[in-house]
């Protein structure tokens, strides 16, 4: 049954990407896990990703029972480092997980070559990355499958969600399977709370609250009180009874009115990615080296402060819209590395990009006045490092 509510987005999607097959679930980790699990490796083997991401990702990769490898990422792409990789050993390596930070494109130098070459699978993780292309390829259709967050935040907001683009045929089936067995319906409480969630999420959150409204999301989940990110059993690192889902129908409902505009969406984000990448060195900052990213749509635009602290309070304070992605080699900061695998110093380049990368929003609230008056109150409190 869940697969028929969410056909409507689904065929969107795969016009969008021209091919693949689509699935719609309730998170973009929810994805990972279907993914890896009908790719079927070998139990405990390694699943190469960048040390610069979300918990969720390796929470995903260890319910699948398989386990991370952190590669350090190039301070200036902020995604794996493809001189790392040719370093790394690829016995026991099942997948690579392409992660298109901010929206700026991975995959290139090499390292499709190098996965190819070893039998290693290519997953994308294109959560900051919808529309983002390489040459005129889009993103996401580079490797086996990727996954898509329909997070708040996140490029394409379905109000929560996640989506799965499926580039392998007999890969899709099997994830139709294991969606069709195991994804958890919609009850109406859950569907109700969820439509509330994102009415007042549209009606509210603007740049000037969305530093406070999200504390107070965060407050409000840690409570139980509301459907959030991620639950408490999560982020200690068990895997919650109800993890697979299909996506509600409000979510889908949610996603249909995002896909309208989603050419707006992408040419806005476009126009404000090259106004930063502009506008920045006028006030003394550093923008991104490579010139492929300041062409594409950027989810947020990367600017590293020695400051990122004092930036942050105040930029809450004063409501201006500063992110702080990422603030841990696996985000958020309250995550215990060591249950993950992670011990710090292992990736050096992405700690440090944790300690000094603010990021700028290029969403549809932002428009070229609010932009102009971020970067003014960057230019006032932020040091360049
Ligand atoms: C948000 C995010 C995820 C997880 O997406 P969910 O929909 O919250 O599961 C994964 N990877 C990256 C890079 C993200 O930013």
């Amino acid at each position: 049954m869940s697969t028929t509510i969410t056909t409507p987005v689904c065929q969107r999607l795969e016009t969008f990407f021209d091919g693949g097959r689509c699935f719609a679930l309730s998170k973009g980790r929810v994805g990972l896990y279907v993914g890896l699990l009908a790719m079927n490796p070998p139990a405990g083997s390694k699943v190469i990703m960048p040390g610069y991401s979300c918990v969720v990702v390796p929470s995903a990769i260890k319910y699948a029972g398989l386990n991370p490898l952190y590669l350090d990422i190039n301070p200036h792409t902020y995604n794996i480092d493809p001189e790392l990789l040719t370093q790394t050993d690829s016995k026991d390596v099942s997948a690579i997980i392409a992660q298109h930070t901010y929206g700026i494109p991975c995959l290139t130098n090499g390292i499709m070559e190098w996965a190819r070459e070893r039998s290693v699978s290519i997953v994308e993780d294109c959560c900051h990355a919808f529309g983002s292309t390489i040459g005129r390829k889009q993103c996401g259709t580079f490797g086996h499958f990727a996954f898509m967050s329909g997070q708040w935040n996140k490029p394409f907001s379905t109000g929560l969600g996640g989506m799965l683009l499926v580039n392998d045929t007999r890969l899709a089936d099997k994830i139709r399977r294991i969606i069709d067995n195991r994804a958890i319906p919609s009850s109406l409480p859950r569907e109700l709370l969820l439509q509330c969630q994102i009415l007042l999420f549209e009606a509210l959150v603007s740049p000037r609250t969305a530093g406070k409204i999200t504390k107070l999301y965060r407050f409000l989940n840690k409570c139980g009180l509301v459907i959030g990110s991620s639950s408490n059993t999560e982020l200690s690192g068990a895997m919650p009874k109800d993890y697979v889902r299909a996506m509600a129908r409000c979510q889908v409902r949610k996603g249909l009115r995002e896909l309208a505009r989603v050419a707006e969406n992408i040419a806005h984000r476009k126009k404000l990615t090259a106004f930063y990448h502009q506008r920045l060195p006028d006030i003394g900052f550093a923008t991104l080296k490579d010139n492929l990213a300041a062409e594409q749509p950027l989810l947020r635009y990367p600017v590293r402060v020695s400051n990122k602290v004092e930036v942050v309070t105040l930029a809450e304070k004063r409501g201006f819209e500063v992110g702080t992605w990422f603030e841990s080699p696996l985000h958020p900061r309250e995550t215990s590395l060591s249950d993950f695998g992670y011990t710090v110093g292992m990736c050096p380049e992405a700690e440090k990009a944790c300690r000094e990368v603010v990021n700028l929003p290029t969403h549809l609230k932002v428009d070229e006045q609010t932009a102009e008056r971020t970067l003014a109150f960057l230019a006032e409190i932020g040091r360049p490092v």
